[in-house]
């Protein structure tokens, strides 16, 4: 689906795309993230992205900028 292809689960050809995820409680909205070890909970990178099948809502979800996140990860 991010590379262009068709929904693995129901075959739907139009996919939309969302460049962010909000993470929101009662008090505040930020962008959903990954929290690894190393990297500061704070800091943009892995922050996350998703691509969604408009017939069934199957969802892919991506780190928007793999490199990013991997010069802040150890190991
Ligand atoms: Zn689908």
């Amino acid at each position: 689906m991010k590379n262009g292809t068709s929904c693995p689960k129901c075959h739907g050809e139009r996919i939309l795309h969302a460049p962010s995820i909000a993470d929101r409680d009662r008090h505040s909205v930020h962008p959903l993230a990954l929290e690894v070890e190393g990297l500061f909970f704070h800091s943009p990178v892995g922050e996350l992205e998703a691509y969604v099948c408009a017939a069934c809502g199957f969802t892919e979800i991506y780190v928007r900028d793999v490199k990013a996140l991997l010069k802040h990860v150890k190991g």
